[in-house]
């Protein structure tokens, strides 16, 4: 049984840093949140449950971006080195936002939506927020 700790964003990086990717779960639907909400938005509930998900899943969306944010320079990222950031629909049924590995960002042309991922987690860079990892499988 996992320890119970607040459903909040700061929880769930908590959670990322101890390599666990944990969504909630509303005891009375059953509806899966990830991030984590605190109250369900299908049905109001306030009893929420953590469940950890296995990590696995397939590309739902993406972006090629060439252009990012200024943290984003220090990776060596620029027009002649873009990353990729996608929507993630989890194998247990939600979605979430992380960075994708194992595909050419210079030919997204290439890149398949439905492409199986598996969720690497990261070294914890201090003071920083861990953000989720994706790479193809296979
Ligand atoms: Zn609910």
């Amino acid at each position: 049984m996992t320890e119970q700790r607040n459903f909040t964003a700061d929880s769930f990086y908590k959670f990322v840093s101890e390599k666990k990717l944990m969504a909630s779960r509303c005891k009375k639907c059953q509806a899966m949140f990830l991030p984590p909400h605190p109250i369900c938005i299908k049905c109001f509930g306030i009893e929420m449950e953590w469940v950890e998900l296995k990590g696995t899943g397939k590309l739902a969306a993406f972006s090629a971006i060439s252009v990012g944010p200024t943290c984003t320079l220090a990776e060596s990222h620029d027009r002649n080195n873009p990353y990729v950031v996608g929507i993630v629909k989890m194998d247990e049924g939600p979605k979430i936002c992380g960075r994708i590995h194992g595909i050419d960002p210079k030919s997204p042309e290439k890149i398949k939506v439905g492409t199986h991922l598996k969720l690497e987690f990261p070294e914890q860079k201090a003071g920083g927020r861990a953000y989720l990892n994706f790479r193809v499988v296979g």
